[in-house]
């Protein structure tokens, strides 16, 4: 409760409590009365030692209507919960010390005057709780995740929150007042039309019904990919919704902007995943079966050394198809949660180096292998063969990418702090912007010299991720055209589990 007083002690107000103690909710004024006024009074006086003699109640209640309500809509309910379409705002209470009357006049003036006060305090009230109403929209526009930006009938833009900012680049200032496509810059549509042209089209349809207004159909929704300030591009869904004001005018277009970048590419991501497996399952399986149905001929099988050369095809093969399930069992781990690591203990990565070598030198003819490992270099703890599995991808893949042949080198180097492990090949190189890139899941350079080369870009993926298990850091330096070098740096302590003869456990 709130109350004020003039030409009353400010040391006594307590005393006057009484009289707004059991003021009545709701009433209509001419019909409005404090019980036992007059008794309260004559407490207050004595209580205070002041002379009062005379007071007089004068209700401040004013029309109510509810906020966004329809004038002329059903009357609010108040408080006690009666349908009524007044409220008590306060109640003004005139005390004189004189015993003469409030004369008629003296009333009326001063239930006027009352009513004024109401209206006045109503609109304090109203501009208060607009205000606060207006803070609480700016903070839910501006906290809001999704991009959202309010359009004028005349498709110019009147605001944009943080999201949006933050999606497109361009400043609230720099926007305001511009038209709409100066930011909704399409480059790729996906849907039927845009907003201009739905709008041209008659959207939104507007029913009246009475006094109501509301519009008929669903939000328009508008999905494709937008340029943004600093030319890049980004995916987006926008759905549009009108709002509309008295006589079913249009005030306002609100557009809810939502990335779907990450929807788009896990869409493009399943679509290689498809098409990589597929095309990586058919190359081997249709060798396999075709090499197996000439074995299956008499003529076939008395060629010796023929028949030698298919059944390693068909090994080699196979060998090929359970790499391939190996890997997408490896990556499905990874998304799950992460590789399992099986025998963690002291590794001595040169051997392991020396075992690729002799796996691959058979089969590369036109290339050098050649491992250069200083005499004291040190040992690492890990995991074998997942950093066998990491060599063996670098190995392959530097033979692979190098059509032409030319020596591979597999240099080992050492710090105080870590080992480092750098596979060294002079063939196709890496693209400069995709340097980074073709450790990401799926991903292959594309190019006439790539195509050519099978693969399903997930060896480079899987090998980052037991590098970084280590502890470790994979990256590549490359001219392209002129070659490539990976480097694998570990830490000389990876911080993993090592099972010591002892049976004891270090970190
Ligand atoms: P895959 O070789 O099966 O395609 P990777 O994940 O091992 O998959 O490699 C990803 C991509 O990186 C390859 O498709 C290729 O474009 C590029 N790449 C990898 N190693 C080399 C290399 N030594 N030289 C040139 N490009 C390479």
């Amino acid at each position: 409760m709130f109350w004020a007083s003039y030409g009353l002690p400010p040391a006594m107000l307590e005393s006057f409590l009484p009289l707004v103690e059991d003021v009545p909710e709701i009433t209509e004024p001419a019909e409005f009365s404090i019980p036992d006024l007059g008794a309260k009074l004559g407490k207050i006086g004595e209580e205070t030692g002041l002379l009062l003699r005379q007071v007089v109640a004068l209700p401040m209640v004013i029309e109510r209507q509810v906020l966004g309500e329809r004038p002329g809509a059903k009357l609010a309910r108040v408080r006690d919960g009666a349908t009524s379409g007044k409220e008590l705002l306060g109640v003004i209470f005139v005390l004189r010390s004189h015993s003469l009357h409030f004369s008629i006049d003296e009333r009326q003036i001063l239930a006027s005057f009352a009513d004024y006060a109401a209206i006045a305090v109503n609109n304090a009230r109203l501009y208060q709780m607009s205000a606060t109403e207006r803070r609480r929209l700016d903070a839910l526009l501006e906290a809001s995740a999704d991009g959202i930006m309010v359009l004028a009938p005349d498709l110019t833009v009147e605001r944009i929150n943080r999201a949006i900012r933050l999606l497109t680049g361009w400043t609230q200032d720099e926007i305001r007042g511009q038209p709409y496509h100066k930011i909704i810059d399409w480059v790729r549509l996906e849907s039927e039309q845009t907003l201009f042209q739905a709008v041209h089209t008659g959207w939104p349809v507007v029913d009246t019904e009475g006094e109501l207004h509301f519009w008929r159909g669903r939000p328009l929704y508008v999905e494709g990919d937008l340029r943004r300030r600093n030319g890049s591009m980004v995916s987006v869904g926008i759905t549009y919704a009108p709002l509309l004001g008295r006589g079913g005018r249009l005030i306002n277009i609100i557009a809810i902007i939502r990335d779907i970048s990450h929807f788009r590419q896990a869409d493009a991501l399943k679509d290689t995943f498809i098409s990589v497996i597929s095309h990586e399952l058919k190359t081997p399986v249709s060798i396999i079966k075709g090499y197996a149905e000439t074995l299956r001929r008499p003529e076939a099988r008395r060629n010796g050394v023929l028949m030698d050369e298919m059944l390693a095809a068909i090994t080699e093969e196979s060998d090929r198809l359970a790499r391939l399930v190996d890997d997408l069992l490896d990556v499905s781990r990874l998304q799950a949660g992460g590789l399992p690591f099986q025998d963690v203990e002291e590794v001595a990565l040169e051997d392991l180096a020396r075992r690729v070598v002799e796996r691959y030198a058979p089969h590369a003819p036109r290339h050098k292998l050649v491992t250069a490992f200083p005499e004291d270099y040190p040992l690492i703890d890990g995991d074998p063969r997942r950093l066998e599995q990491v060599l063996d991808n670098l190995v392959s893949n530097a033979i692979k990418y190098s059509p032409r042949g030319g020596e591979v080198r597999i240099v080992g180097s050492a710090t105080p702090a870590e080992v480092r492990v750098s596979v060294q090949d002079s063939g196709i190189g890496v693209p400069y912007a995709e340097q980074e890139r073709i450790f990401e899941r799926f991903y292959r350079v594309e190019g006439p010299e790539t195509r050519a080369v099978p693969g399903t870009g997930l060896g480079l993926y899987l090998a980052r991720a037991i590098v970084r298990a280590h502890g470790g850091r994979i990256w590549v330096e490359s001219i392209p055209g002129s070659g490539a070098t990976f480097h694998i740096s570990l830490p000389r302590q990876t911080g993993m589990v090592v099972w010591r003869e002892t049976g004891d456990t270090e970190v």
